[in-house]
């Protein structure tokens, strides 16, 4: 029997909400079920506004559209990421500048950012990789001092914090990811845009509702809704917020079952990063993990294609992750790395990630670490 990788997580009540959602007579936007999650995320991250959004690369396109990137304006954020970090923000005619990692986090180096500051800079996107924090104090601190807004890609982020602010609340907008690879999901697909200043709270309503102020309308602020500026459809349908409600019901009992099987893991490889075999993540002391994923780092990119190669023999599936954009086409047409790359492409090619879900089986887990124990052993 295989063991997959992922499998979207179920807790029992999503069927129900969903067919309840169906008979509301209200499964386009805006409907009972996306009121009820934004709800919950305002009263759980206690920030200015969220919005649920289609994707968390809708709520990335809307974060560029809030902060009116245009041609030619630069934007720091890490090569080691998703490509909607920089989909959202090229599409509006900006140029990325991708800033080496930490090779402990893998997060953006904090330090390496002030030099790839140009005029031309708007904003700098952390992205918080496995739902472990970057160092926001100095990057905020950055961001006052240069005048630039910060937009926290969290999309691995749910239920982790970083001095015990959520993340996504720390930066003027956050965002999160309800894809079926992440902590909570909703059905199809969904996301999150999290708005810390007052400011943008009117304008990315106005945005979501395809450039008109329909929100305001049916509030009762306006008696008559037109176009007013720029926008797209950027609602989710209530069907999947339906789904995403049953989940948001559970959060806490997902998160720490992912817990519990991110400790196995670690405790279990603890010999083999003490034998030089392998280096296991690193969580900072002022940040709290969701256990979003688990991933170890070999000693080069030629063991970790050995090794995946062992464990799908042994029916494991245990994948790599991003390949830096800043060496993928578009990443070169639009992009340019600032300084030198000395982690990002090294630290990417030696790292696996080990199936990990919710409801993950220990026996499975065990299976996992005595196959990687079994590989070590074997090449020894
Ligand atoms: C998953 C992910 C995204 C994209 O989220 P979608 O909801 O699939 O659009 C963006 N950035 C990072 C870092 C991610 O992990």
């Amino acid at each position: 029997m295989l063991i997959p990788f992922n499998t979207p997580s179920y807790t029992g009540n999503e069927d129900k909400y969903i067919l309840e959602s169906v008979r509301n007579n209200h499964i386009s936007g805006n409907g009972p079920f996306t009121k009820k999650c934004e709800q919950w995320f305002e009263n759980h991250l206690g920030c200015k506004k969220v919005l649920l959004a289609p994707s968390c690369t809708h709520a990335l396109e809307m974060a560029a559209i809030l902060l009116n990137i245009k041609e030619g304006d630069e934007v720091i954020m890490p090569s080691y990421t998703f490509v909607s970090t920089a989909n959202a923000f090229v599409l509006r005619g900006a140029k990325i500048v991708f800033v080496d990692i930490r090779p402990d986090t893998m997060n953006i180096d904090e330090a390496k950012i002030e030099q790839a500051i140009t005029t031309k800079t708007k904003v700098i996107i952390p992205v918080h990789y496995a739902g472990i924090s970057c160092e926001m104090d100095i990057i905020m601190d950055i961001a006052n001092r240069y005048k630039l807004y910060v937009v926290e890609d969290a999309a691995q982020g749910i239920m982790s914090t970083y001095k015990g602010k959520a993340l996504g609340t720390i930066g003027h907008l956050g965002t999160y990811s309800f894809h079926e690879t992440k902590n909570i999901t909703s059905a199809g697909e969904g996301g999150l845009l999290i708005i810390n200043d007052e400011k943008f709270v009117t304008r990315a309503e106005i945005i979501r509702e395809k450039g008109t102020n329909r929100s305001q309308f049916f509030r009762g602020m306006v008696d008559k809704y037109s176009w007013v500026d720029i926008g797209s459809s950027y609602l989710i349908n209530d069907v999947s917020a339906a789904y995403l409600w049953g989940q948001i019901e559970k959060v806490y009992e997902i998160n720490s079952n992912r817990l519990t099987t991110w400790h196995h893991y670690y405790d279990g490889m603890l010999d083999l990063e003490q034998k030089g075999f392998i280096v296991l993540p690193i969580i900072p002391d002022e940040c709290t993990q969701n256990a979003h994923m688990f991933y170890l780092k070999v000693n080069s990119l030629k063991v970790r294609t050995a090794l995946l190669e062992y464990l799908k023999l042994h029916e494991i599936n245990a994948v790599f992750h991003y390949v830096p954009l800043h060496s993928a086409p578009a990443g070169i047409r639009f992009g340019r790395f600032s300084a030198k790359d000395i982690f990002t492409t090294n630290e990417s090619e030696k790292l696996i990630r080990l199936p990990m879900y919710f409801g993950m089986d220990y026996d499975l887990t065990f299976k996992v670490i005595e196959n990687i124990k079994g590989f070590f052993d074997e090449t020894k």
